[in-house]
């Protein structure tokens, strides 16, 4: 192994074979595919990114008294997860708490805690007995007045459990960032350990650092600062013929003998029948087709004064379906009668951060509430805070500062994360597996290959997925010249 390695670098070093290599996109996967190759001795790389900033999805910015996650935020899972296993000497994540929030009710406000926690058991039991082949909503409305047949003795509560099943549908389709759970696959491929990990107040970004090794100290750091070329929007790859050739909308060109895609689902989903040319085959369009990229919104506010003690876990929160047709609120978007401010599923206390919160908005008003002023967001939070009886008098006051990114109507992401849908494993192999092979005129040396969090098979939709796919398809050209 050892004698390959340097083989390759005395190749590589006297030109003996220096392939160039392109990679789309500077977000976990891009950096993690250039991190390896430099390496491993290809030093022949550019990565061409579209926004000004690197980092894709994985994006910490400083705010209030500390950093915030716009993006990815937690570290999920504690087995077979190559950030943890980054990580996990060097003292920088701390374990997030079991989530068990409180749940509040617009009619009866704060439910008791009990049964709070016993109504997310339920729920976690529910979730462990997934079926192949149906949605996640089709087989919970099964299944659900049997799960909650405990409290049938018990009329008003029994009708409390009944409702709550709302309010597992709005953490579904946050959890998997879809717009509806009836397009979430109920038995999916995705796998990961039991903890939950966040990063001490030091946000995910740490985990570029890591990768171009600029943490803890910058004296070994790779030189990734001087392969990227940003706001560089790549809008066709021309990949039939032995080189392929990428054009950027700013006019420039480049040749190369390898190309790495790492854009999300959601670009590839927009743009595929345009940026490939000649276009791709029909089974990869197919996988890119099936498996399933929405969105959430998250949204960052900072409170002047906490209303909340250290204790406090979150808030979730469960509508009356008639007060669902009924709230007042004037601003912002409706549909049928309902209003946007319903779309909010959590709001969650950011780590070593004391006076911020965030909001998660969820489902099909994510793209209007995504283009809603900050203004009219403030004021739904505050209407919601009110509306729930979270509101303790002279100590809420107003946030007085607000972040949050717009992942969906952004041309670069169009979505948070993928999911697979029903659709996604009808098939031998899973359309992770079908969109991560690579493809080009010789089938010895493919020179267009895709990584980013889509296409791994057990990962997708996480940033470690994100960075194995980059890893495997960095590991994929090395290979080719051993
Ligand atoms: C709100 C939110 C919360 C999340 N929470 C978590 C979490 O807690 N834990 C977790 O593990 N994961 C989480 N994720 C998911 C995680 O962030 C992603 O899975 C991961 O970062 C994806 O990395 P990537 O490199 O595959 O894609 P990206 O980060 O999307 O990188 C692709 C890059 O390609 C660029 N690009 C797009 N089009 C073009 C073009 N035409 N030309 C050139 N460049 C282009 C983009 O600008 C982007 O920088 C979250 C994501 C979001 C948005």
């Amino acid at each position: 192994m050892l004698v390959k390695t340097v083989l390759l670098l005395f190749f590589v070093s006297f030109g003996v074979c220096d392939p160039s290599v392109v990679i789309i996109g500077a977000g976990a996967s891009g950096i993690a595919a250039a991190t390896r190759l430099l390496k491993n001795g290809i030093t022949n790389i550019t990565i061409l990114e579209a926004e000004d900033r690197i980092g894709g999805r994985v994006y910490s910015v400083r705010f209030a008294d500390g950093v915030v996650d716009l993006g990815a935020e937690w570290c999920h899972g504690d087995k077979d997860n190559i950030v943890y296993d980054m990580v996990k000497d060097l003292n920088i994540l701390q374990h997030a708490q079991q989530f068990y929030p409180e749940i509040y009710h617009s009619k009866f406000k704060r439910l008791d805690q009990d049964f709070s926690n016993a109504l997310v058991d339920t729920f976690n039991k529910l979730i462990g007995e997934s079926k192949k082949s149906v949605s996640v909503g089709e087989r919970l409305i099964a299944r659900y007045e049997q799960a909650i047949v405990q409290w049938k003795n018990d009329p008003s509560v029994y009708a409390l459990a009944r409702e709550a099943i709302t309010f597992f549908e709005v953490y579904v389709i946050g959890n998997k960032g879809a717009f509806s759970w009836f397009d979430v696959a109920d038995d999916d491929d995705y796998s990961e350990g039991n903890l939950l990990f966040h990063w001490n107040g030091h946000g995910y970004k740490t985990i570029l650092d890591l990768l171009m090794q600029k943490y803890p100290g910058e004296s070994k750091s790779l030189p990734i600062d001087d392969k990227v070329l940003l706001n560089k929007e790549v809008h066709q790859i021309t990949w039939g013929s032995k080189q392929a050739v990428i054009k950027c909308t700013d006019g420039s060109n480049y040749a190369a003998d390898h190309v790495i895609v790492t854009v999300s689902l959601g670009v590839l989903k927009h743009q595929h029948h345009t940026l490939f040319q000649p276009k791709l085959p029909s089974d990869k369009v197919q996988a890119i087709e099936q498996l399933g990229i929405a969105a959430v919104h998250k949204v960052i506010l900072r409170f002047p004064q906490r209303w909340w003690n250290d204790s406090y876990t979150g808030t979730s929160f469960l509508w009356d379906k008639d007060d669902i047709k009924h709230i007042s609120f004037g601003e912002g978007p409706v549909k049928d009668g309902v209003s946007w401010l319903t779309s909010v599923s959590v709001l969650l206390p950011v780590e070593h951060n004391p006076n911020v919160i965030e909001a998660w908005f969820v489902g099909h008003f994510v793209p209007e509430v995504e283009r809603c002023p900050d203004e009219v967001v403030i004021n739904g939070v505050m209407y919601l805070l009110d509306y729930f009886g979270m509101v303790v008098a002279e100590t809420t006051t107003r946030p007085d500062a607000i972040i949050r990114n717009n992942w969906y109507t952004n041309p670069h992401f169009r979505g948070t994360y993928s999911f697979q849908t029903p659709r996604t494993r009808r098939g031998q192999y899973s359309d992770e597996v079908i969109l991560s092979e690579p493809l080009g005129y010789n089938a010895q040396k493919p020179n267009l290959l895709f990584a980013g969090e889509a296409s791994s098979p057990t990962h997708y939709s996480k940033v470690h997925g994100a960075i194995e796919a980059g890893f495997r398809e960095a590991d994929r050209i090395i290979k080719m010249y051993k």
